[in-house]
């Protein structure tokens, strides 16, 4: 089986800090940041680390961090669902991945700029975390932005921070 996500779409250029604000905005798990030669998503645990390590834009971020995108045209795929985190199945397309190494695609035909999202499909197994009751990732707002992993997805978006009182913003992360 496969899964669709919608996911934020940055680029290289962009701010760490603004694309912290859009995917907690989202609830995104992950967000998807396009490089000259390369299509990179990353985990939004990644991005939540860069933005408490004050990175400014994505070129700080290591691309080992993230996983390299297969970049296919949907025209030859088929129907995606309509709604995030659907499943469905698509033989051809799974195989086609699978003999390619890489666990996600993303369809630059479908890219909807105006809106910075993008489709990108996932092999079942790697996405299982992100499905309801997955983890989820908090920062407190205080200066020291206190991280904190919360393993069975409780959302604890406004509840202060443990060591400094501060409220948590949270999203769930690959
Ligand atoms: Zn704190």
């Amino acid at each position: 089986m496969m899964v669709l996500l919608q996911l934020p779409l940055f680029s290289n250029e962009d701010s760490v800090r603004n694309a912290f604000g859009i995917i907690t905005e989202k609830h995104a798990p992950a967000a998807v940041v396009k490089f000259s030669n390369d299509w990179i998503l990353f985990p939004s645990r990644v991005i939540f680390l860069a933005y408490k390590d004050n990175r400014g834009t994505f070129n700080e971020l290591s691309l080992s961090n993230g996983y390299r995108l297969l970049r296919l045209d949907d025209r030859e795929i088929g129907p995606l669902p309509a709604k995030s985190n659907s499943s469905f199945a698509n033989p051809g397309l799974e195989s086609l991945m699978k003999g390619s190494g890489t666990y996600f695609a993303v369809f630059t035909s479908r890219l909807n700029e105006i809106q910075g999202m993008v489709n990108v499909v996932s092999r079942r197994g790697i996405i299982n975390r992100v499905l309801p009751g997955s983890n989820m990732i908090c920062v407190c707002t205080g200066v020291n932005k206190h991280l904190r992993d919360v393993e069975d997805g409780t959302d604890l978006t406004g509840k202060a921070c443990t060591v400094c009182g501060f409220p948590y913003v949270c999203t769930v992360s690959l």
